[in-house]
C-alpha cells in the first residue's frame, strides 16, 4: 500500500444525470459517489486534507481526498451529507462572482442554467467543515487573459472568499485545468500554498514541471459511469506518470 501515490478526486455535480446539459457526464449520483468513497476505503487509501495531501511528504503514498470545482448547490443537497458523514476531507472550489447565482460561464457555451450555493450555504458548509478554496472570479481559462485580469481573477477570488468566510483561502484550482507557467506564477505571487490542475481528454499538453508541483496537483476526473472498477484503472493510468 505504502506505494501506491495518494489520489486526488475530481468532482463538479451531483444528481441523476441531466441528457440536457452539454456537461451531461459531470453528473454523480448519490449511490456512485458513496461507492467511489467505499472503494477507496476497501482499497486500503486512508483519508486526508487536500493540503495534508499535496504539501507534506508524509502523505504522498498511501491517501485520498476529494475536490469539488465550482460550488453547484446539488453539493450541498447530495454530496456533503455522503463525504461528512463517510469522514472523507473534502475541499470546495468556488466560482466567487457565481456564489447565489447560476453558472454563467457554462451557459455561454450553451448549458442549462444550474444554481450556485449562496453566501450563507457556504458559510453553514464551512463551519460543517468544508474546507473551501477559490476557483477564480468568473471561471475563464486564464492562459487567455492578460496580466492584469490574470492577476485579478487569481488574487480578488481568494480575497473575497476569506472576506466571506472570516478565514484564510490558500488552495487554488484552475479552471478548466488550464494553466501554464505564467498562470501558475500568478498563483504562486497571490499567495496561495497549492494549486490543483486536471488532465482533460482535448486539451493542450501540460507545461514542464516539477515533479509532484504543488501548484498543479494531479487529480483524476470522476464522471457519471466511473464505476469502483473503472475508478481504480484512472487512477493507476493518471499517477502512473507523475514519478512519485
Ligand atoms: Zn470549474
Amino acid at each position: 500500500m505504502e506505494s501506491k501515490p495518494s489520489v486526488i478526486l475530481l468532482y463538479h455535480r451531483f444528481g441523476s444525470p441531466l441528457n440536457r446539459s452539454t456537461v451531461s457526464g459531470q453528473y454523480v449520483t448519490a449511490g456512485l459517489l458513496r461507492a467511489q468513497l467505499r472503494s477507496m476505503f476497501a482499497h486500503g487509501y486512508r483519508p486526508a486534507t487536500l493540503t495534508q495531501l499535496v504539501t507534506d511528504p508524509a502523505y504522498a503514498h498511501g491517501y485520498f481526498t476529494v475536490t469539488i470545482d465550482d460550488g453547484y448547490t446539488s453539493v450541498g443537497e447530495i454530496a456533503w451529507p455522503i463525504l461528512r458523514e463517510l469522514q472523507v476531507p473534502t475541499t470546495l472550489f468556488v466560482v466567487v462572482d457565481g456564489i447565489g447565482g447560476t453558472n454563467s460561464w457554462d451557459q455561454r457555451e450553451g448549458d442549462i442554467v444550474v444554481p450556485m450555493l449562496s453566501e450563507s450555504e457556504l458559510r453553514r458548509l464551512a463551519a460543517e467543515g468544508l474546507a473551501m478554496g477559490a476557483h477564480t472570479l468568473t471561471h475563464p481559462r486564464l492562459t487567455q487573459l492578460d496580466d492584469a485580469a490574470l492577476q485579478r481573477e487569481v488574487a480578488e477570488s481568494g480575497a473575497r472568499l476569506a472576506q466571506l468566510l472570516g478565514t484564510p483561502v490558500t488552495t487554488f484550482s484552475y479552471p478548466y485545468g488550464n494553466w501554464d507557467t505564467r498562470v501558475r506564477q500568478a498563483v504562486i505571487d497571490a499567495g496561495y500554498t497549492l494549486a490543483t490542475a486536471t488532465k482533460l481528454k482535448d486539451a493542450a499538453p501540460w507545461p514542464e514541471r516539477p515533479a509532484s508541483d504543488p501548484f498543479s496537483a494531479l487529480r483524476v476526473n470522476m464522471r457519471w459511469n466511473t464505476i469502483p472498477f473503472a475508478l481504480h484503472n484512472k487512477i493507476a493510468r493518471a499517477y502512473a506518470k507523475e514519478g512519485r
